[in-house]
């Protein structure tokens, strides 16, 4: 490997454009490992991008296309991997930022996956669930192609579902004429699905805070936690973060968050949403705008919504000494610069929340042996991959003098970029 020049831009640094984000971190990774300019190129392309059109029957009667999109960035460590969003904003830059950060993810847990991810632009709240269903088996026939155990296994993510896995799995299976549960995760139990799952990756969002906890010398008893989020990251991560004895001052959802400075009882605000949909109306906390939930006082902020929430224009006021990436790139470049400088610690997406894809893999593992785990072996294999995954960041950001960030994409790279060299290039 020869020392190259950092990648020169080819666009203007777009704040918010997620590939962008992606690119320039991996391009310092790649500086630092001293990858040569081809490998890099290779390394940063998305190796397949499919863009279907889904027309669906709705409920009046009328038809309605929609566009989805599967892109699979890279799969020399396995078959591709990684979740499939429904939200009115998916876009193909999203997509590809999110496959990549896959691809990086899978290899700091060091599981044999590859990167993909899949989104279908819709709003899922406007859709009934006979409409959903059949954008989900349109979206799935459109890219079975390029699905498959051995090839690209898809799982839940914003807006998706175990339901949502079950149609895909079922449509998938009716087409190859055989029940095929390993073709994507995060499936109901019954269906072949794993235990813990659904817990995955809030309980590594656990993991990871309390592991950085330890590093910068935090006790669960005096720390208070905000959330942003209250889904499947959010909500379970809220409700395990209490469970280690931290306090938890704020929740959100999309429409705005809550804050009790004494503390929230997670379960109860987890019941509230279950029953009415929104936090409105929840009666033991102040309601607060969205916007100053991330600057409220505390120790630990995770979020865990969405990308581009902590960025140059708020990451001065943010108060947190520790920030935990339950979400996909919550943080932009310019803020992991401000951050930095005033020393708040980053558990970058790609480490802290990669419970979840760790155990879609336990359960492709599982699905492929035809042979269950107990939750006690699950959770403890979790647990294992989580703690060696963090003191391997931790020890590479030593090793270069870097933020956890980089050390994790250094570590990533590095090992993406091993194997593609022993595999090398089929001409
Ligand atoms: N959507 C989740 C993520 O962003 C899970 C992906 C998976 O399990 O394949 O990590």
């Amino acid at each position: 490997m020869s020392t190259a020049p950092v990648t020169q831009a080819k666009a203007p640094m777009d704040e918010f454009n997620p590939f962008q984000a992606m690119a320039q971190r991996f391009d310092v990774a790649a500086d630092k490992l001293g990858l040569d300019e081809g490998l890099r190129d290779v390394l940063r392309t998305p190796d397949k991008e499919l863009t279907v059109s889904i027309p669906v029957s709705m409920d009046n009667g009328k038809l309605r296309v929609f566009t989805g999109y599967r892109v699979q960035h890279n799969f020399s460590r396995g078959p591709c991997k990684g979740g499939i969003r429904y939200a009115p904003d998916v876009n193909l830059d999203e997509v590809r930022a999110l496959a990549a950060w896959m691809t990086w993810k899978c290899s700091v847990v060091d599981v044999p996956f590859g990167g993909g991810k899949g989104g279908v632009i819709c709003d899922p709240r406007q859709l009934s669930k006979g409409e959903l269903e059949r954008i989900t088996r349109r979206y799935t026939s459109g890219i079975m192609d390029i699905l498959g155990p051995d090839r690209d296994v898809p799982a839940p993510d914003v807006n998706t579902n175990e339901q949502t896995m079950a149609w895909l799995m079922d449509t998938y299976s009716m087409h190859v004429r055989r029940t095929e549960t390993a073709v994507v995760t995060g499936k109901p139990l019954a269906l072949g699905g794993s235990k813990g799952r659904t817990e995955a990756t809030g309980r590594g969002v656990m993991i990871a805070t309390r592991e950085a906890m330890k590093k910068i010398g935090l006790k669960p008893e005096q720390t208070r936690v905000v959330v942003q989020g209250s889904g499947n990251v959010g909500g379970i991560g809220a409700m395990m973060l209490a469970r280690q004895g931290m306090k938890i001052v704020s929740i959100s959802d999309i429409y705005g968050a809550i804050h009790n400075d004494k503390g929230l009882d997670v379960p109860d605000v987890l019941a509230h949403l279950r029953q009415h949909k929104k936090l409105e109306g929840y009666a033991k906390a102040e309601h607060i705008p969205s916007a100053s939930q991330l600057e409220l006082d505390c120790e630990v902020l995770v979020p865990a919504a969405t990308e581009n929430q902590i960025t140059s224009k708020n990451a001065e006021r943010i108060k947190a000494k520790l920030i935990v990436e339950g979400a996909n790139g919550p943080t932009t470049v310019l803020a992991d610069q401000i951050l930095e400088k005033r020393g708040v610690t980053v558990v970058p997406d790609i480490l802290a929340n990669a419970g979840g894809v760790t155990v879609s893999y336990f359960e492709w593992v599982q699905d492929r042996a035809g042979y269950f785990w107990t939750e006690e072996v699950v959770n403890s294999r979790l647990e294992q991959v989580m703690t060696t995954s963090f003191a391997a960041v931790e020890e590479t950001a030593r090793k270069y003098s870097t933020s956890l960030r980089i050390g994790a994409y250094i570590l990533a790279v590095g090992r993406v970029a091993t194997v593609y060299q022993l595999r090398g290039t089929y001409a």
